[in-house]
């Protein structure tokens, strides 16, 4: 049996850099030091290959020089050492919290999930996820008992909040994370199901508690962010995170076309799926009598795959649609089709 073409996922590269492209303390312009990281991370849309770019201030004068500027977007993406995506983890913690899913259930849907990716999950791995969700949700405890951390804020001079929300479902959860930049320490999380001021207000307070300076703060333009943030904090920076702004602004584009790919799936899948179980019978009942005749069935057989696997691409936030990707890789089989019938099945061989 040949290798059917099917259509697997592009690996993202990302570079991410700190928010931040000058000193908060003396206004320098923040140089690039070093690659803080540089690895693989899976995430629901996909995998990613991340590298991370810290950052510092290179006036020899400043007092915070050795300051190191972080990605907020980079750490947003996956919790240190974890090759499993952040909203992995929430969305394990999502199933056995909030849905009481079972262990099985859980990985039964985390793999589902991950098989339009051509990756897989462990069972072990997911309970690995759920601890590093349930470690997430009491950050808060940990953050205000750890003395070397608070010698490490207060070296850095103090805090830069950022904050981000993550939905582990298509419901109206959200889950907030709230980190310090420079340390990559998360200090808050919380679950919520409305995203007003108020509620970011109450999502802040331990980090108000803590009772460390906080130099600026990092986010999408979500407005009840940016007012809870001018509220507790009315003279610091806000910077807004350029991807996530971006994420926002793209939404209702990103949104119409995930409609699109929906309705491509519905009208094409059904019909293609019944094609190709009917090539496969047809191509097995004739294997010993017509083998000729029988491969040709497995070569169109192959091409229903390819339209098959097509039809999983998916779009990323901001500027790639899934609607897109599939129309060119459905071009795509329908022109080496095109070639097929010109040249005929055995010359044309696989889908190139
Ligand atoms: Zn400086």
């Amino acid at each position: 049996m040949r290798r059917p073409k099917v259509y697997p996922p592009t690996t993202q590269k990302r570079i991410c850099r700190s928010e931040f492209s000058s000193c908060l303390t003396c206004g320098t312009r923040l140089r690039r030091y070093a690659t803080l990281s540089e690895r693989p991370i899976i995430t629901l849309h996909g995998p990613i290959r991340l590298t991370h770019c810290g950052y510092r201030c290179p006036n020899p004068e400043c007092p915070t020089a050795p300051r190191s500027y972080r990605s907020a977007t980079a750490d947003a993406l996956a919790l240190p050492g974890f090759t499993f995506g952040l909203d992995i983890v929430i969305l394990a913690g999502h199933l056995r919290l909030a849905q009481h899913q079972t262990l099985d259930q859980t990985h039964q849907q985390l793999q589902a999930r991950l098989a339009p990716f051509d990756q897989t999950i462990s069972r072990r791995e997911i309970s690995y996820l759920f601890d590093a969700y349930t470690t997430l949700v009491r950050a808060t405890h940990e953050v205000t008992d750890d003395t070397a951390w608070h010698e490490q804020v207060r070296a850095n001079g103090g805090l830069i909040i950022s904050i981000d929300g993550i939905q582990p479902d298509k419901g109206n959860e959200t889950v907030y994370l709230v980190r310090d930049v420079l340390t990559g320490r998360v200090l808050a999380a919380e679950n919520v199901r409305v995203s007003d001021t108020e509620t970011i207000k109450r999502l802040l307070a331990p980090v108000v508690v803590l009772e460390l300076p906080v130099l600026g703060a990092v986010s999408d333009a979500q407005e009840s962010l940016c007012q809870a943030i001018a509220a507790l904090w009315p003279d610091i920076p806000h910077q807004l995170c350029q991807f996530h702004y971006l994420r926002e602004a793209s939404r209702p584009i990103y949104d119409l076309d995930r409609s699109l790919r929906k309705q491509i799936r519905k009208e094409i899948q059904q019909p293609i799926r019944a094609t190709r179980e009917q090539l496969e019978r047809q191509a097995a009942a004739r294997a010993k009598t017509e083998p000729a005749e029988a491969e040709q069935l497995a070569v169109l057989s192959d091409y229903a795959l390819a339209v098959q696997t097509a039809l999983n691409l998916d779009g990323q936030q901001p500027f790639k649609y899934a609607s897109l990707a599939v129309d060119d890789a459905l071009s795509d089989v329908a022109a080496s089709l095109g070639e097929l019938e010109k040249r005929g099945v055995h010359e044309a061989g696989t889908v190139s």
